[in-house]
């Protein structure tokens, strides 16, 4: 089997990479020639654990090629598109790549069977429309006897553990309109045994509807843990007796700075905005988003409602929107840093892999320093706010006798609730978490 990838990003290469190492010949395409300049030479492109292993011993065992040329991307009969939807000015789905790739395929494909996979998150009636455009370019080309099938198969990888998501889905969901479509997809899964097969609408829409449910736990849990730093009661404790419940399960109910990432705030925002298109409101939708934007200022709240922030040195660990991946897109450093920088403060961050990608999405400022080591970013610092959870930053992982050398003053304002309130005060630092403050 040999299948094309269009758009070698996070997903594409991702997933394109997976399969390959099960034997399948994958060949990955991508407008942007740096990105695919490097991947021939070996260089990944993104930071994500392992990845680099299964891409270089693809490329080493014969099983991927890179291309940027349309012609040779298209020429096989199954190819996934993977291209980025990103949100448009009104909150919607921007489908220009999606419908850009579309348009190309059927200005180059030649495939008699030709087997579209949308991977990309799109709303429903986009696989019409990726089939439509395609019909139209044949059309052009006056092509006949072909048999096109154009079908859902959203991407639910976690960054930080895409691999890990890929080998080991919780479901294969995949959104077919007849029999064939859905016999080529088990061929491409048939090493799989959780494929959930269902009608093109009902799979786009299931891939909106699971990000959003994700992103209301979080904003369900930041505000409760608001409303224990006033009434009392621990966040942490909370979420392990809700999380014992069996219809309630113990996942994405960490309060912390609010979501962020290349999916949840961009996926909750499609849905409000197809909602509203349809005169179908997401009020709940709607509440989670501005919930989240809100709670991204919530360690700077916390630190203006005792100090005068303009003469403060502040530390920031961590810059990427979650552990384990060099992703800075809505990353609540973003804004936590940008307020910061505005109300005076001078500002030293350190971040294990994202401290170039960040450079890109915050303000060049002398107020701004970026530090290649977690420590030094604690040099004469005020106070420290830990905003991602690598585990460098865990607890056993610090050496506090060394920080109370080189910090002026000794408080941890933790954005993630990493710590245990308890030892950060053995320690001879004052704490303030999310909620987890009564103790
Ligand atoms: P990305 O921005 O990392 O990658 C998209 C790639 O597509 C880029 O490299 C871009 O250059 C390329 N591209 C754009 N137009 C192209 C074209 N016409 N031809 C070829 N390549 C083109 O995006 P991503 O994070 O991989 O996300 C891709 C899709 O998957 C999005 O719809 C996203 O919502 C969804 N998704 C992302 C994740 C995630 O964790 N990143 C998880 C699940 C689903």
């Amino acid at each position: 089997m040999k299948i094309s990838m269009i758009g070698t990003g996070y997903v594409g290469l991702v997933t394109g990479s997976c399969i390959a190492s099960k034997d399948v010949k994958v060949r990955f395409m991508d407008i942007n020639q740096k990105k695919i300049a490097d991947l021939e030479k070996g260089i990944i492109p993104i930071y994500e654990p392992g990845l680099d292993e299964i891409v270089l011993s693809n490329i080493k065992n014969g099983y991927c090629d890179f291309t940027t040329k349309m012609r040779d991307a298209y020429e096989n009969d199954i190819i996934f598109l993977a291209v980025g939807t990103p949100q448009d000015v009104d909150g919607s789905a921007d489908l220009e790549q999606v419908l850009s790739v579309a348009h190309d395929i059927g200005v180059y494909s030649e495939a008699e069977n030709l087997t579209v996979i949308v991977k990309s998150t799109v709303p429903p009636g986009t696989c019409e429309l990726v089939k439509e455009e395609i019909l139209q370019q044949f059309k052009y080309r006056k092509r006949e006897g072909f048999h096109l099938n154009v079908v859902s198969n959203p991407e639910f990888l976690k960054e930080g553990s895409a691999i890990k998501d890929f080998k080991y889905p919780d479901r294969i969901v995949v959104g077919v309109d007849n029999d064939n479509a859905e016999k080529v997809m088990r061929e491409i899964y048939k090493d799989f045994d959780k494929i959930l097969v269902m009608d093109v609408k009902s799979s786009e829409l299931t891939k909106y509807a699971s990000n959003a449910m994700l992103a209301t736990r979080i904003s369900f849990m930041n505000e409760l843990a608001n409303l224990c730093d006033v009434v009392g009661g621990n966040i942490e404790l909370i979420k392990k007796g809700m999380g014992m419940d069996k219809r309630i399960g113990s996942h994405f109910l960490n309060a912390g700075t609010g979501y962020g990432g290349s999916c949840f705030p961009k996926d909750v925002k499609a849905l409000i905005n197809l909602g509203e298109n349809n005169d179908s409101r997401l009020t709940i939708l709607e509440s989670v988003d501005e919930s989240n934007d809100e709670q991204k200022l919530i360690l700077v709240e916390k630190l203006t409602q005792n100090y005068y922030v303009k003469p403060m040195n502040i530390a920031i660990w961590g810059l990427s929107f979650k552990a384990n991946t060099d992703d800075m897109r809505e990353a609540s450093s973003i804004k936590i840093i940008k307020d910061l920088l505005n109300l005076g403060a001078t500002v030293r961050v350190y971040d294990p892999v994202a401290n170039e990608n960040a450079k890109e999405f915050l303000p060049p400022s002398d107020n701004l320093i970026y530090e290649e080591h977690k420590y030094n970013a604690l040099i004469d610092a005020d106070c420290l706010f830990l905003v991602t959870e690598w585990d460098e930053f865990k607890y056993n992982n610090l050496d506090f006798d060394y920080m109370k050398c080189i910090m002026r003053k000794f408080k941890i304002y933790d954005g993630r609730n990493l710590y245990n309130k308890n030892n950060i005060l053995n320690q001879g630092f004052s704490y303030e978490g999310i909620g987890n403050n009564n103790i």
